[in-house]
């Protein structure tokens, strides 16, 4: 087992990729804390033996209260997975100031919070792992998501500093940018919009969310131990 006994949490983590990656973890022999919003579907990580945490990233007050309990059940934090996203897709001139300052709380400011208390507790610790879910929108662009390719750039941003601030405690931190992932975000995109993605997606398939868990338990291993700092697409190619 990869990650056995590893204290992992995986913010957003009650469906969809951060689901995938509780799952996964879980299999693999780690202790794993699903932080997220959704109660009804913490249930149900609840039942498959996993510990849920009602967790809204925005607030930095209750990352701290949530955080801290997490230590006090488990020990500990070994791994942080920053997750939790949502996308609210407009073009500039109509999009709302809501809009643009919800993404940005959730996706960027989210990932502060989980960061700034997770890396305390590695600290004491000297050692930890950090993963940003950020996106290829962040480092490409997409007309009508100008909040969350900002959001998810500013992630990459977050991850290149603090792998470097944090190397010297034997913290890593490193960033996956997925391309275009099965999940309930992407559902709601019209038929004529995934067909025209899909041709650009060498692979011919959109992704399945154990296609980025695969990653992010790589990065999560002691396998991955020479690794910092980085941002890895798993994407099938859209982005080459
Ligand atoms: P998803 O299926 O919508 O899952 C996201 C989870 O995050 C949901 O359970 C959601 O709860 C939770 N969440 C939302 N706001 C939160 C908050 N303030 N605090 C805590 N949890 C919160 O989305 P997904 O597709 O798996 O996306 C996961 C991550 O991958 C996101 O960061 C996304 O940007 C990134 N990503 C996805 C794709 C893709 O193609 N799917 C591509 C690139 C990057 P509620 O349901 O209650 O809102």
């Amino acid at each position: 087992m990869l990650l056995k006994d590893k204290v992992s949490v995986i913010t957003g983590g009650a469906q969809g990729i951060g689901r995938a990656i509780a799952e996964l973890f879980h299999k693999e022999g780690a202790k794993v804390c699903v932080c997220d919003v959704d109660e009804e579907k913490l249930k149900e990580v609840e039942k498959e033996g996993m510990k849920g945490y009602k967790l809204d990233v925005r607030k930095l007050e209750e990352v701290e209260k949530v955080f801290n309990e997490i230590v006090k059940d488990f020990d500990g934090i070994d791994v942080l997975v920053n997750n939790a996203g949502i996308t609210r897709d407009n073009l500039i001139i109509r999009m709302s100031e809501e809009e643009w300052d919800l993404v940005i709380d959730i996706n960027l400011k989210g990932v502060f919070n989980c960061s700034k208390v997770a890396s305390k507790i590695m600290m004491k610790k000297r050692s930890g792992v950090i993963i940003n879910i950020s996106s290829i929108i962040g480092q490409i662009g997409n007309p009508g998501q100008v909040n969350y390719s900002a959001s998810k750039a500013g992630v990459i941003g977050i991850t290149k500093t603090l792998a470097k601030e944090l190397a010297g405690r034997n913290i890593r931190v490193n960033a996956i940018a997925p391309g275009f992932i099965k999940t309930r975000m992407t559902d709601v995109l019209p038929e004529d919009v995934k067909n025209r993605m899909l041709e650009n997606i060498p692979l011919k398939r959109f992704g399945e969310p154990s296609d980025v868990a695969e990653l992010v338990l790589f990065l999560a291993s002691d396998k991955s131990s020479y690794i910092t700092g980085q941002v890895i697409r798993v994407d099938g190619g859209m982005v080459i």
